[in-house]
């Protein structure tokens, strides 16, 4: 299996260089996470470092070789070699600069939180922990390296790292770094949108997602990350809800059941599964805030920032659904309301579904019951009825044109959608051309 650490541990000895494990890897090994990639730290120059993971025969990748990092896959496993940092910022640039340090102890000081700043000898397994960050790690803590503010006026990414952290970790920010957050949160303006959505992205994954956007609201790093989300905050409720829009919020995504594969598109859903409220909220008549379709306005308002943040498309789509249709409640007793509902989103009920209950965990009264009927009926249909859920129409437009020996246009959508939606009713079987030529004839009037 190619390279072994020790062969790539032994390589850099004999070659008269250090090795530190660094970083990421060493704070998720101590964590007892997995780790997916290593990060090692050295002073040989990214020239050297390829040249002796070349000679090993390790495959190397150089993409970030002008950041000083080579990658080698060693032992099975993706490493990261850094060549010791000493990174200078321009003020107020969207990416940092890279210079070369001369030692593990600057390398450190460069670093962004305690727990990212210690190293571990390759060699020895000696521990360099200058700045407490073993303790810190063990006390839940995200500190930075040195005096807060500078260090987030350096690199405002580091503001976004440090929320993320808390929500990947389920680890508190220390009161001084979440001063310097408050104090340059505007900074965050001055990011690439890339490195923006990444955190933002992590933060939602974390196990600790409510940590993270309340510490994104409390610094004000909301406004510069998520500004559209801002006017959730303080916007009251009805008798039915326990929190603001905001918190109401918070308590969706923190309440929605995830898988691994499922976990972006639920909580990005969950996040944004009201945002069209503050902007449709009225006084109904008898006197309570009502929010009349704001799950119409939410979604084009969920699609218009999922399109700013660059989201991938599949996901874009399926989170906007997911807004569109988290107010659907068909009657669980009547298969074809149910059939309709699943039909409206395809491929999605059962996220759906995770939506509903969660948005349903923060209001004030309790609709288990109905979402487990719901539920059932779900499974039930889409066991029994697969194909007939499918709704499709058993003419193509192909078969259409030549039927009625007509130019295509939009006569044939509206045939097709007559003809999915009785299959998906049971007025159709599906595949049953016979049939559906007959019903295609009579909507033409021939
Ligand atoms: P993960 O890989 O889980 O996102 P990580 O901490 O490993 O987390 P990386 O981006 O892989 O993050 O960076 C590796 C290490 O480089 C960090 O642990 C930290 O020591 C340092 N680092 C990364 N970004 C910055 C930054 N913006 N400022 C200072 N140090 C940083
Ligand atoms: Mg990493």
């Amino acid at each position: 299996m190619g390279v072994t650490r020790e062969q790539f541990i032994e390589a850099f000895r004999s070659s008269g260089h250090e090795l530190w494990l660094v970083g990421g890897a060493l704070r998720d090994r101590l964590l007892g996470l997995d780790s997916k990639d290593l990060d090692y730290s050295t002073d040989a120059d990214p020239d050297a470092i390829e040249a002796i993971a070349g000679a090993l025969g390790a495959p190397v990748t150089t993409v970030g070789k002008r950041f000083g990092t080579i990658g080698a896959l060693v032992g099975g496993e993706w490493s990261e070699i850094t060549a010791f940092r000493g990174d200078t910022y321009r003020d107020g640039s969207r990416w940092p600069d890279v210079t070369f340090g001369s030692s593990i102890e600057e390398d450190l000081a460069r670093r962004d939180f305690t727990i990212n700043a210690f190293a571990e000898d390759a060699f020895t397994g000696r521990k360099l922990d200058l700045y407490g960050g073993e303790a810190d790690l063990r006390a839940g803590i995200i500190r930075a390296v040195g005096e807060p503010e500078r260090r987030f006026r350096e690199d405002p990414l580091r503001i976004l790292r440090g929320i993320r952290f808390a929500s990947q970790l389920g680890f508190a920010i220390e009161p001084d770094t979440l001063a310097g957050m408050e104090a340059t949160a505007g900074l965050i303006a001055t990011l690439s949108q890339e490195r923006v959505t990444t955190e933002l992205d992590k933060l939602l994954r974390g196990k600790a997602p409510r940590d993270g956007l309340e510490s994104l609201r409390a610094t004000g790093a909301l406004a510069f990350a998520l500004p559209e989300l801002v006017p959730m905050i303080g916007c009251e409720q009805n008798r039915f809800h326990r929190f603001d829009v905001w918190g109401h919020t918070v308590a969706t995504v923190d309440a929605i059941a995830t898988t691994p594969e499922t976990l972006r598109v639920r909580r990005w859903a969950a996040l944004l599964h009201d945002l069209g409220k503050p902007a449709v909220r009225h006084v109904k008549a008898n006197g309570e805030w009502g929010f009349y379709r704001h799950e119409t306005a939410g979604a084009e308002l969920a699609g218009t920032l999922l399109e700013r943040l660059r989201m991938a498309r599949q996901d874009l789509h399926t989170i906007t659904l997911l807004v569109r249709r988290h107010m659907d409640r068909p009657d669980p007793g009547e298969s074809r309301s149910v059939r309709r509902y699943m039909a409206k989103s395809p491929g999605r009920w059962r996220d759906l579904l995770a939506l509903k209950r969660a948005d349903n965990a923060s209001h004030t009264y309790d609709d288990a019951e109905y979402h487990d009927l719901l539920e059932s009926a779900c499974e039930r249909i889409e066991s029994e009825e697969a194909d007939r859920l499918k709704a499709e129409s058993p003419l193509t437009g192909d078969d259409l044109v030549a039927m009625f020996d007509r130019e295509p246009g939009p006569w044939i959508r509206v045939v097709k959608e007559r003809l999915s939606a009785m299959v998906l009713d049971g007025e159709l079987a599906p595949g049953d051309r016979p049939a559906a030529e007959r019903v295609a004839r009579k909507l033409m009037g021939r």
